[in-house]
């Protein structure tokens, strides 16, 4: 039996990906097989597509850090052949081979079933991006952020993360103002729930410890000066949920805001989230995301579509969500 995958090699002569037909002997250890429907592309598939980043560290791999598909074999307690399965992260797509495939095999400790509320391609839309999206809006509510308190800002609003958070908080009653350097997808931003739509460059540059408070709250997927200007400007007591790296892993910023207005910084990491805070934000997805929105955010590709679409969503060129059908 065969099945058809993109394969990341590095040798000598350098270090690629390509589509592939491969015997299914070539697929890893695990106690799950899944039937894969549906994977995407997240900015970390391209840091792994185009080896820009050294996110894969086993060879050859398959990259894909999502599926979504169906049980065909299991050995695990919780899954049985025919159900419905979601994958985010866990290593997946960088040391385990992943969904970018039509058949993968895995650790039935990092699946979760798929919520009834989406079928397998609304599940890879949202994805890992919408489910860290989802995350940090949990984490804004955990800490208090209210819809009453003012502004969230959303930076890399163009972006998937960012496209699925400003519906999440719109549709949560939240007057969202997003960040974004396509000011031509203004409408498309105010299509998802965005309020207000402002230059990305007013957040990117250098900035000073502390500025006039605006942001109730902020979903942050930049990082570097945009992350270190958030804070600086977000209100006493409010939080900044903190996910990306899209301007830089660098945080160049003072303690200021966090000892003199009481900004609380929240991490967001959804690799290793467990499986209970992976469920909820899966169930809250169900409730809060509007699957209108979500559709008009996504569009298709096939599997082999997907190698160009690395370089692309590195460059800031991919708005909002890519599905990709990994069966054309
Ligand atoms: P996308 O590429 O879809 O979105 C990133 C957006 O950031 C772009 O669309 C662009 O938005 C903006 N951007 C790109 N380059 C720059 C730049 N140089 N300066 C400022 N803004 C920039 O990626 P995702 O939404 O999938 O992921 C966003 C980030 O979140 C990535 O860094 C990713 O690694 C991280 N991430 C982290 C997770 C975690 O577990 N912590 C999980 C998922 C993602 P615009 O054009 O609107 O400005």
């Amino acid at each position: 039996m065969t099945y058809r995958a993109l394969q990341i090699e590095k040798d000598d002569t350098g270090y690629r990906c390509t589509l592939k037909t491969l015997d299914d002997s070539a697929l890893p250890e695990g106690d799950v097989t899944v039937a894969v429907d549906y994977s995407t592309v997240n900015y970390k598939d391209g840091l792994a597509i185009t080896g820009k980043s050294p996110v894969v560290r086993k060879f050859p791999l398959t990259p894909g850090i999502d599926l979504a598909g169906t049980v065909t074999a299991s050995q695990h307690p919780l899954f049985k052949a025919g159900d419905a399965v979601v994958l985010n992260g866990w290593g997946v797509g960088e040391s385990h081979s992943g969904g970018l495939a039509q058949k993968a095999r895995l650790k039935g400790d990092w699946l979760i079933h798929r919520p009834g509320a989406f079928s397998a391609r609304q599940a890879m839309a949202i994805g890992t991006a919408g489910y860290t999206a989802m995350l940090c809006v949990m984490a804004l509510e955990k800490h208090g952020v209210t819809p009453e308190q003012g502004e969230v800002l959303v930076t890399g609003a163009g972006g998937g993360v960012g496209s699925v958070a400003i519906a999440l908080l719109a549709k949560l009653g939240y007057r969202v103002v997003a960040s974004t350097g396509r000011l031509q997808e203004a409408g498309y931003l105010r299509s998802l729930g965005a309020a207000d739509v402002i230059d990305r460059a007013e957040l990117s540059a250098p900035g000073k410890p502390l500025a006039k408070e605006r942001w109730a709250g902020v979903v942050d997927t930049v990082g570097s000066h945009t992350l270190a200007n958030a804070c600086a400007s977000t209100k006493y007591g409010g939080t900044v949920a903190a996910c990306g790296l899209a301007q830089g892993m660098d945080l160049p910023a003072t303690v200021a805001p966090f000892i003199l207005r009481g900004v609380t910084l929240a991490g967001i990491d959804s690799v290793m989230a467990p499986r209970a805070l992976r469920e909820a934000a899966w169930a809250r997805l169900a409730r809060d995301l509007e699957v209108g929105k979500l559709d008009a955010m996504t569009r298709e590709v096939g599997l082999a579509d997907a190698i160009g679409l690395g370089a692309q969503i590195l460059a800031g060129q991919v708005r909002g969500r890519v599905v990709v059908d990994v069966n054309r």
